[in-house]
């Protein structure tokens, strides 16, 4: 058994204790349809090794990952055809992660379906010029 976290919810969808409706798998990666969908056909990308972010997944891992995800959007394009997608991640409390499996989200966009970019997520760009920020970055 590659889930191993037995009080983790997504562990329990890929064990199949918790029911989900499979989108796609492969040997590293579960997909379903989120519970309570932002666009029809949201769906849900988890790493079958159990980390609460990115950060607890090794390089090989998060590369396995990324091909999971496209694959996914592969088939979700060739079930629901949208005409496009928002793809990401909440990390950690602060990015409006709630349950602590790592965790893709994954949009089917429409023409006109009145959703906006990944922009409106967030937009409050703070005090602190990009130059600034800029030089903290050359001086680590
Ligand atoms: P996040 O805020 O990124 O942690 O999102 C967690 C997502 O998991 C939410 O969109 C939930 O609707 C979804 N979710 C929670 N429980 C389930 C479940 N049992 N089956 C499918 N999706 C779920
Ligand atoms: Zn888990």
């Amino acid at each position: 058994m590659i889930f191993s976290v037995v009080t983790c919810i997504f562990c329990k969808i890929g064990t199949g204790e918790i029911p989900a409706h499979k989108v796609y798998e492969d040997d590293s990666a579960l997909a379903f349809l989120d519970i309570k969908p932002h666009a029809g056909g949201h769906t849900v990308v988890i790493p079958k090794k159990h980390g609460e972010t990115v950060f607890d997944l090794s390089q090989d891992d998060v590369q396995k990952l990324m091909l999971s995800v496209t694959k996914t959007m592969q088939r979700i394009q060739y079930v629901l055809n949208p005409d496009g997608f928002n793809v990401g991640w909440n990390h950690n409390t602060a990015g409006g992660q709630v349950v602590p499996h790592l965790h893709i989200h994954i949009f089917p966009r429409y023409l006109n379906d009145n959703g906006g970019s990944m922009h409106s997520i967030i937009t409050n760009p703070g005090n602190e010029s990009v130059e600034n920020i800029a030089k903290r970055f050359q001086k680590k």
